[in-house]
């Protein structure tokens, strides 16, 4: 599992604090906050909070400030210290959840929740307010298998959870990337493993124990507190609410999981979408179908210089009960008119989630500077890279994914659940920019937002929690459809009236 470190630039800020003799405060922060008129004036008085809180408070004063704020963010892009709470709240327990939503009431502060980290522009960084962080929420609390349950906190990750569940013959649609936590994938749609089969990440939570804008525990489920139930599954960084237990139904692992792998000319990116796309629905959707534009890897560098080192790849993963299912699955993959010109294959080769997650986890890596925008589309597929062909093949960043999924089957797009997660299409991707060095910062965002205006005429929407709501928070809006956004906002107001928790557009500046 991908462990955040501390950047450098945070160590070679500690480290002047420290020959200084001060205790540790970090200048941008600072800076930036007292301008707006949030310290200096009136500091903060946690000394009531401290006395019952089992966890750690964290003010700008304190040594592990900057670390508490940045340090587990999985995009190094966003450790960027122009918004930054008044305390972070590293809670243990229901208890010291309930207790800073009510001092944060009490002294009029915003609230905003971080899960893992993980979501790409960093909504859980507000400017000023409590931040409540759940990184001590760790436990897998149970798992039944005969009434095919699971109780979890919200900080297990993608490859814990199925390595849990897997050992007792059971699984969960969870996401593609093993470090991501359970946290906000399950609150923002959750893009699936075998997503054809079981539906997306919400469409499985049984119930959800969650603490309101008041400061009180409810649980919500299809049978009490309904509001909460609609909303959590699919409001991702805008809910009105901290999620502490997911009540998770399970499915019986497939007990054969096989995948194929096919890198082409990148020059034949259009033509591969044109067979791929229209073959999907011929496909069982227990197929998960990708095309990717990628870098191509070390064994096929120079066979792609033509193509500036891009390579077409596509993947297709079935999720089946045995060996003859899965290679009659996923053998159309084979029929491809240019198989020919195929540079490297693997065909139908056995698998389980531990070697899919290493697999995703190789194409996004951590430690990296990123800019994300994943949408959903009804386009087709050829037009896609059509529109972006020229563009990605321009591209000097080895390591950004253009990437779209092609839901297979009937059932395309698929029909709506009763949750505030309301976009579908036959079609999910886009660009994952991702780079190393903050000096290439501005080439690969201008690239990113060039590739933005090339894809945006042929998108339906944007996934709410991998899209870029800070940089462009009207990404929020585009994530739902029209009703559910606006039921959203009406609950918004019912259960949250004071505005305890930050929106999708508060505190972004
Ligand atoms: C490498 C990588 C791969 C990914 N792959 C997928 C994928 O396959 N499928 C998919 O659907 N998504 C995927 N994502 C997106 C990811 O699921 C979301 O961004 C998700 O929000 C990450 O969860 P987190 O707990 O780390 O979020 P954080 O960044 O910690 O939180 C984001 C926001 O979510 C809200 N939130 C989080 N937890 C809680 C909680 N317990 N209670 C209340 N609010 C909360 C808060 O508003 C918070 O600001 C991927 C992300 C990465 C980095």
């Amino acid at each position: 599992m991908a462990e955040c470190k501390l950047s450098r630039r945070l160590f070679i800020a500690r480290g002047l604090a420290a020959a200084a003799g001060s205790v540790f405060i970090a200048p941008g922060v600072y800076a930036e906050l007292i301008a707006k008129g949030l310290y200096g004036k009136k500091e903060l008085d946690i000394t009531t909070l401290k006395k019952s809180f089992k966890g750690e408070l964290f003010t700008p004063k304190d040594e592990g400030f900057n670390s508490a704020v940045y340090g587990e963010l999985w995009n190094k892009l966003a450790v960027n210290p122009k918004r930054a709470p008044q305390l972070v709240a590293k809670v243990t327990n229901d208890d010291d959840v309930i207790a800073v939503i009510k001092f944060a009431k009490e002294n009029q502060l915003k609230v905003a929740v971080r899960g893992g980290g993980h979501n790409w522009c960093a909504p859980s960084i507000r400017s000023s307010g409590v931040m409540i962080d759940l990184s001590n929420l760790t436990k897998v609390i149970s798992i039944d298998p005969e009434k095919r349950i699971a109780v979890t906190e919200p900080i297990v990750s993608n490859r814990d959870m199925q390595a849990a569940l897997n050992a007792k013959g059971l699984s969960y649609p969870t996401g593609h990337c093993p470090p991501v936590k359970m946290s906000g994938y399950l609150l923002s749609g959750g893009m699936a493993w075998n997503q054809g089969t079981w539906g997306p990440g919400v469409g499985s939570i049984e119930a959800i124990e969650m603490v309101t804008s008041d400061g009180e525990l409810i649980t919500a489920s299809k049978d009490q507190n309904q509001d909460y139930f609609w909303a959590a599954r699919g409001a991702g960084p805008g809910l009105f609410a901290v999620c502490l237990r997911y009540h998770l139904r399970l499915y019986p692992l497939p007990q054969y999981i096989a995948a194929s792998v096919y890198y082409y000319p990148y020059d034949k990116i259009v033509e591969i979408a044109e067979w791929l796309g229209p073959l999907a629905s011929a496909l069982p959707s227990s197929v998960e179908l990708s095309l990717f534009a990628v870098q191509a890897p070390a064994d096929l560098a120079e066979k792609c210089i033509v193509n500036n080192g891009k390579v077409a790849l596509v993947t297709g993963t079935v999720f089946a009960d045995s060996e003859e299912q899965a290679k009659t699955a996923l053998a159309p993959l084979n029929d491809c008119p240019l198989i020919a010109q195929c540079l490297q294959k693997t065909i139908a080769e056995k698998t389980d989630f531990e070697k899919l997650f290493d697999a995703s986890g190789a194409l996004w890596p951590g430690d990296l500077r990123c800019r994300v925008d994943a949408l959903f589309s009804n386009a087709k597929l050829a037009d896609l890279f059509k529109a972006t062909k020229d563009h990605f093949q321009k591209l000097e960043s080895p390591k950004t994914v253009l990437m779209f999924a092609i839901f297979t089957g009937k059932n395309v797009p698929a029909p709506l659940l009763d949750t505030a997660f309301s976009m579908s299409g036959k079609l999910y991707g886009g660009p994952w920019t991702m780079w190393d060095n903050e000096s290439d910062d501005a080439k690969n965002q201008a690239w990113h937002e060039e590739c933005m205006k090339l894809l945006t005429p042929l998108v339906v929407g944007h996934y709410v929690s991998e899209t870029n709501t800070v940089g462009h928070p009207e990404y929020a809006k585009a994530s739902y459809r029209a009703e559910n956004w606006a039921r959203l906002e009406q609950l918004r107001k019912k259960h949250d009236p004071h505005g305890v928790f930050f929106s999708y557009f508060d505190g972004l500046s």
